[in-house]
C-alpha cells in the first residue's frame, strides 16, 4: 500500500523544529545543511559511531544548529517542541554493518521505537531513512514499492535488512495505533562528499583507488546493477516527502542503472586516471540487480533524480580532492 493519503496539512520548514538523528553522517550532515538553508532549526543528534564531527564543523557557530551526543537506542529527552523527528541514525555501508551487526539492528529496532516515541510525545512527524535494502536481491526489476522482496533473514546482511523492515512496521503500527504523521523513504544508493574513503562503498572506494592508481577492486564479473543518486537530488527528494501528504513507503534514488564495470569506467574519468580494474569475490547475498521504480515519487511530488552521474561524480571527485 503505497498511495497512504494522511489527509494533514502540508508542513512548512520555515521555523520548523526538526530532530535529526544520525546528523554527524553523510545523508544527516546534508540534510542538516539543507533544512538550515530552508529556515528550520535543527536539533541534530549522534553517538559518531560511524559518523564524523567534521561533518558539522562548518555548523559550529550556526545559531539554529545544536548538537546532542547520544545513542539514540536509549531514552533521550529533547527539552522543548519539536515539529518533526528525522530517523537517519544506523550504520550504512556493508562494512560498517557487518562490523557492527547488533549496533545496527539495536538503532533500527530500539532507536526506531525511541524515536517514535519522541515524535508521538511532541506531536510531531516522523520519517524514517528505510533502504531499497527491504528488496533483499530482487526478482522483480525494477522494484515497486509494492514488492515485498527477497531478503535472507540470517545472512550477514540481514542485520540491516530486516532491522529496517522491522523500523517500517513499528513506524507504520504507531501510525495506526496512536495516529502519527509518518513519512517512509525507501532510499536507493546515494553517493557525494562526504562519504568516508573507508566506508567500503563503491563509489568511495573506486575515487580512493584511482586517485591513488591503483587497480579499482570490482566484485565478481563487474555484472551487477546499482543505480546511483547523487546526494542534493535525494535531499530534494526527501524535504518534498516530509513537507508531502503521503505516507509512503516511498522510492527515492535514481532509476539510470549501470553496472560495476560502468560505475568504475566512469570513476576513473571523473578521476583523470586509468589504473584499471580488479575482480574480485562477490560478497555474500550481494543483490545482483538495483533500480528503483519512481514513479510513486513523480506523480506525487514531482521529484525526480536530475543530476547525471558524470556531473555528480565529478563534483564528488572535487570534494575529495580538496579535502
Ligand atoms: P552514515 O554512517 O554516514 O551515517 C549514519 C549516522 O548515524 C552516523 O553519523 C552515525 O554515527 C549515526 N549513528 C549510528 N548509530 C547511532 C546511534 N545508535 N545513536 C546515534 N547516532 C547513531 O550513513 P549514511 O549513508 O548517511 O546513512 C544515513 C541513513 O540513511 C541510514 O539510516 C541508512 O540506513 C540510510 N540509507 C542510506 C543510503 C545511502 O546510500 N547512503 C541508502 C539507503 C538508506
Amino acid at each position: 500500500m503505497t498511495d497512504h493519503m494522511e489527509g494533514d496539512p502540508g508542513f512548512r520548514l520555515a521555523d520548523a523544529r526538526v530532530v535529526v538523528t544520525g546528523a554527524a553522517g553523510f545523508l544527516g550532515s546534508h540534510l542538516c545543511d539543507t533544512l538550515l538553508r530552508e529556515g528550520a532549526v535543527v536539533v541534530g543528534v549522534d553517538n559518531f559511531l560511524t559518523g564524523e564531527a567534521d561533518n558539522l564543523g562548518h555548523l559550529g557557530d550556526h545559531e539554529r544548529f545544536s548538537l546532542v551526543e547520544h545513542d539514540v537506542t536509549t531514552y533521550v529527552e529533547i527539552p522543548g517542541e519539536v515539529d518533526a523527528v528525522l530517523h537517519f541514525a544506523s550504520p550504512a555501508s556493508p562494512i560498517d554493518y557487518l562490523e557492527l551487526p547488533i549496533q545496527t539492528m539495536k538503532v533500527g529496532a530500539l532507536g526506531t521505537h525511541n524515536m517514535l516515541g519522541l515524535a508521538k510525545d511532541k506531536g510531531a512527524r516522523f520519517m524514517l531513512a528505510s533502504t531499497s535494502e527491504v528488496y533483499g536481491d530482487p526478482e522483480i526489476h525494477p522494484q515497486p514499492e509494492t514488492y515485498w522482496g527477497n531478503v535472507n533473514p540470517i545472512g550477514p546482511r540481514g542485520v540491516y535488512d530486516e532491522a529496517k523492515r522491522f523500523a517500517e512496521a513499528l513506524a507504520f503500527a504507531y501510525h495506526g495505533a496512536h495516529g502519527i504523521a509518518i513519512r517512509v523513504a525507501r532510499i536507493f544508493n546515494t553517493y557525494g562528499p562526504r562519504m568516508r574513503m573507508h566506508d567500503g562503498r563503491a563509489v568511495p572506494t573506486f575515487i580512493r583507488q584511482a586517485m591513488a592508481g591503483e587497480p579499482l577492486t570490482v566484485h565478481g564479473d563487474g555484472s551487477q546493477t546499482r543505480s546511483l543518486c547523487y546526494v542534493d537530488d535525494l535531499v530534494a527528494g526527501l524535504l518534498g516527502l516530509l513537507c508531502g501528504r503521503v505516507t509512503g513507503p516511498m522510492n527515492l534514488g535514481s532509476p539510470h542503472e549501470v553496472t560495476m564495470l560502468e560505475l568504475a569506467e566512469a570513476v576513473q574519468d571523473a578521476v583523470g586516471r586509468h589504473p584499471g580494474v580488479q575482480l574480485s569475490r562477490r560478497p555474500v547475498d550481494d543483490p545482483q540487480m538495483r533500480r528503483p521504480d519512481t514513479s510513486f515519487a513523480h506523480r506525487e511530488l514531482g521529484w525526480e533524480a536530475g543530476i547525471d552521474l558524470r556531473e555528480g561524480l565529478a563534483r564528488t571527485v572535487a570534494w575529495y580532492r580538496a579535502a
